[in-house]
């Protein structure tokens, strides 16, 4: 556990997010200069500190003294999600993108790929500001954490910066729905931390059971992030059970890096931790308002400095002034997703996994994960060729716990199909979610 500010450090911390919220609304031109200053510092630090940085540098024939703007960052190469796997793999554990000894990180995570993360105490205070911006939680608030902690970021990053803040934190993971709706109720939780569907699922139970959320809850926070659907259940979570909906976009890898100022207009970059571009996947030149690309990202991280990191999602964005007067710009919607991984159920799967998983199954001659949104939750559906006379029922069992084993998530269905269904050509990840 990290310990709790003490006065004089909330009071340190209240005054940089007072700073970062009114940094957030000065004029364009004078944020682009402030930002460009920032890079080019930055890109110095990374290159002297991080030896993948510098050889991705050298590489390209780029000095770090070449990047003074956001255009200059074109001139170097993106890292994909692929590569960074890829490299740590090579060269473990991060493939030379960290800038700090490996034990003075206060939390090491793994994603699926696995892709190793580091998180400093840097990471969990941008996390805390992010808060005190936002106005909730408090201190003194009890909250539901109802997001995964083994391994991936999603709960215990939450659970730090919850208490070095000052809050009561219940650390309730994922899954027993009836028990999550219980500790709501016992224990007068006043924020729920979970993926929109899943919240969406306890509210539901909860009214099963006979409780109206208004009136015999405390709740009144609660999160998104990480799921498409969020607009939709958003406008529900506010409407019918009066509550204040949180919103961000951020990947395990890069921690938080853009967020809902609160109008439900798209997501501001977090010009206070990184450079956002949107670049063509096939160039890597950034592309213009409202045109689709991929979401690159440049930490101002003192820890683990990436640069040009490929963050794997598609998106879009617009520069057009926010009514709430901050002028960074906005991702406007999540569209889906480059290379060979998908995002499902708040979890990545890389097809790599996919095949890992399936390479103990002999008998399945192709096989194919379709994703679904079915009312507010993604549906999986495994389908695979199989040879005529295997027995469906053991091997359905066996895949459903390998799948588990290798990328922990539980399939929702698993389809036989007459070998020769699928074409030559197929997609092993189908994503029917976007449209
Ligand atoms: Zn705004």
């Amino acid at each position: 556990m990290l310990s709790r500010l003490n006065a004089e450090e909330l009071a340190s911390l209240e005054y940089e997010a007072k700073c970062a919220e009114s940094r957030a609304k000065v004029p364009p031109k004078e944020r682009e200069k402030w930002l460009n200053q920032r890079l080019a510092e930055q890109v110095q630090f990374a290159y002297q500190n991080a030896p993948a940085i510098k050889e991705n540098f050298d590489k390209a024939g780029v000095s770090p003294s070449e990047i003074r703007t956001l255009k200059d960052l074109e001139k170097l190469p993106v890292t994909t999600k692929d590569e960074l796997a890829r490299l740590q793999q090579a060269n473990p554990p991060f493939g030379g993108f960290l800038a700090v000894p490996v034990n003075s990180l206060s939390r090491i995570y793994v994603s699926p790929g696995p892709i190793y993360d580091a998180w400093g105490l840097e990471r969990v205070k941008s996390v805390v500001r992010g808060f005190l911006m936002a106005g909730w939680p408090k201190p003194g608030d009890v909250v539901l954490v109802s997001t995964a902690y083994h391994m991936v970021p999603a709960g215990l990053f939450l659970t730090d910066a919850l208490d070095m803040l000052g809050c009561t934190v219940v650390p309730a993971g994922i899954g027993q729905t009836e028990l999550q709706v219980k500790l709501l109720h016992d224990l007068k939780a006043t924020a729920l931390f979970s993926f929109p569907s899943f919240t969406m699922t306890i509210l539901k139970k909860a009214e099963e059971m006979g409780y109206d959320v208004r009136k015999d809850f405390n709740l009144k926070y609660t999160t998104g992030g990480g799921e498409r659907h969020i607009q939709i259940l958003r406008k529900t979570f506010e409407e019918n059970y009066g509550l204040i909906v949180a919103d961000g976009y951020g990947t395990a890898d890069l921690g938080s890096v853009a967020y809902d100022c609160g109008l439900g207009q798209g997501y501001h970059y977090a010009d206070e931790d990184c450079v956002i571009e949107i670049v063509d996947p096939d160039t890597g030149r950034q592309v213009g308002p409202l045109e689709v690309g991929e979401v690159v990202v440049t930490l101002f991280s003192q820890v683990y400095p990436l640069v040009r990191f490929g963050s794997g999602d598609l998106a879009s964005y617009t520069d057009e002034p926010c009514p709430c007067g901050r002028t960074a710009p906005r991702i406007t919607r999540i569209l889906g997703m480059v290379g060979e991984h998908i995002r499902v159920k708040g979890m990545f799967v890389h097809l790599k996994e996919l095949d890992e998983a399936m390479s103990k199954f002999p008998e399945v001659s192709k096989y194919q994960m379709v994703l679904r949104l079915e009312e507010h939750r993604d549906r999986i559906t495994l389908n695979l060729e199989v040879e005529p006379g295997v027995d469906r029922e053991a091997l359905s069992e066996a895949v459903t716990k390998r799948c588990q084993e290798v990328f922990k998530l539980k399939m929702d269905k698993i389809e036989f199909l007459a070998k020769g269904t699928l074409p030559e050509d197929y997609q092993k990840f189908v994503d029917t979610r976007w449209g």
